[in-house]
């Protein structure tokens, strides 16, 4: 059976850190690899794409690919383009619900390989804490086989666990807005709810 894995958490929880050690699994150098991002997503300095290419362990991977899609298409496009036995779909949270029937579709169609895996990452809810992207839907209809959901430190009293992500500027309406430590924080539970 093909395994699903998920990791998720609010911003600056890890995440990417956390997609490069699974890479580095036993076994794993030898594999086809294919990382996937939507192409909207601009973060830099931490961003997933940036952090493998400067791995010296995973430089020497040779069957390591990235790519950036933007839907349905796209994706199947890739997936069949590199028939990988490790998918990593990174910042899944600027992607669609497509994305659910989507990884249900390639899950099917590699059930019968017991190596095949397919990492699901990014956030599972927004900066007001209300679901975010595919993933809560994802986990709900998949059953994956591993959930993570990993914490950052927060922020604001920088002690606690910070489980959600904290807007400090930018716009309030807006789910999608690209920005980095200048306009968002994580936050821990009491420290989400102080008011500014
Ligand atoms: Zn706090």
């Amino acid at each position: 059976m093909a395994r699903l894995e998920i990791i998720t958490g609010p911003m600056f929880s890890g995440k990417s850190e956390e997609v490069i050690k699974r890479l580095k699994k036993p076994g794993y150098k030898n594999k086809k690899i294919l990382v996937v991002k939507p192409s909207e997503d601009t973060r830099t300095a931490r961003e997933t794409f940036e952090m493998i290419t400067k791995d010296k362990y995973l430089a020497s991977y040779k069957n390591l690919k990235t790519k950036t899609i933007d839907n349905y298409e796209g994706l199947k496009e890739a997936v069949k383009a590199s028939s990988p036995e490790i998918l990593v779909i990174d910042e899944a949270q600027f992607l669609g619900l497509w994305l659910i029937d989507a990884v249900k579709e390639i899950l099917e169609s590699n059930s019968e390989n017991e190596d095949f895996v397919i990492i699901v990452t990014g956030l599972y809810k927004d900066f007001l804490r209300n679901p975010f992207g595919p993933i809560p839907e994802l986990i709900l209809q998949t059953e994956p086989d591993e959930i993570t959901i990993l914490s950052a430190v927060c922020d604001k009293c920088e002690k606690r666990p910070a489980q959600s992500t904290y807007k400090i500027g930018g716009s309030r309406n807006l789910q999608k807005e690209q920005g980095d430590k200048d306009i968002y924080q994580a936050r821990c539970r009491i420290c989400h709810k102080l008011p500014e």
